[in-house]
């Protein structure tokens, strides 16, 4: 389903990712971990080209792009084209949630349906509510955002994602901006979209249920990776010295 090249991104002189490399397949939960500023969030983003790549190569579904670094350091696309295609089969997830907020639960998640997936509205009402349920919101449908509390609008947020039947899912700490009692909801919802085979990349900081859900964990140190693999691997063997002192400062 994806596979990242070489990847690398710098702001400016400061080189945030050095060149990382993962794969993942259909159905694979994979989780994104590592300290405080070490990439996660610009690996994510450059998945799905938020952030274009300073160089390197991703592929989504057998489509690639690659980005290498011209003459004067400018960034040179290949293949940009791909990038709409990109899009269309990934779906984000925000930590803040980014709902609409002048549209109601229905609302946000029809809205794609209608303007560019081009559904009729009776169509998207039924792909809507089919995911709506999935996370157990029908019946908030006729809420507005701020009528939801922090768990039920990332809630909202997966279906409109869920939508739009998506090859590939991508969180960025889907849980950190909600009150601890509102985690485990949002947690449950991720675990059912992983039992029922979603391809997941995921950052978190909540390792216990990163361990449980994932098939593989890749530790960024400074923008490299420095592990990456399976949850009883990593823990039961870290790769360095860094990979132990994060684990055991979270766990
Ligand atoms: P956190 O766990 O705090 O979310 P992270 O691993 O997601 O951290 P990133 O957000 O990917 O980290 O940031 C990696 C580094 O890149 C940080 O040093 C950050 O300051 C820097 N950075 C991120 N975005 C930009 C930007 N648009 N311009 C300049 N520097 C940036
Ligand atoms: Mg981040």
């Amino acid at each position: 389903v994806l596979k990242v090249h070489d990847l690398v991104k710098s702001f400016g002189t400061a080189k945030v990712l050095d060149g990382v490399s993962f794969r993942m397949r259909q159905g694979e939960v994979i989780s994104l971990i590592g300290s405080s500023g070490c990439g996660k969030s610009t690996a994510l983003r450059c998945v799905n080209f938020l952030e274009t790549p300073t160089s390197g190569q991703i592929e989504v579904m057998g489509n690639a792009i690659s980005v290498s670094s011209g003459e004067r350091g400018e960034s040179v696309v290949v293949n940009a084209a791909n990038i709409i295609r990109f899009r269309r089969q990934i779906g984000m997830v925000f930590q803040n949630f980014n709902l609409w907020p002048h549209r109601t639960v229905l609302g946000n998640v029809t809205e794609a349906l209608i303007y560019v997936l081009k559904l009729s509205k009776k169509e998207a009402a039924e792909v809507a509510l089919a995911s709506l349920a999935k996370v157990g919101m029908v019946d908030l449908r006729d809420r507005y955002p701020h009528q939801l509390s922090g768990g039920q609008q990332q809630r909202v947020a997966i279906a409109r994602v869920l939508a739009m039947r998506p090859k590939l899912m991508l969180f960025d700490e889907p849980t950190s901006a909600l009150d601890p009692e509102l985690v485990g909801e949002v947690l449950k919802v991720i675990r059912t979209l992983a039992e029922d085979g979603a391809t997941i990349l995921l950052v978190t900081h909540e390792m216990r249920f990163a361990r449980d859900v994932s098939n593989r964990m890749i530790f960024l140190q400074k923008g490299h990776l420095e592990q990456d693999d399976t949850p009883e691997e990593l823990f039961r063997n870290p790769a360095s010295q860094a990979v132990r002192r994060f684990l055991s400062s979270v766990m």
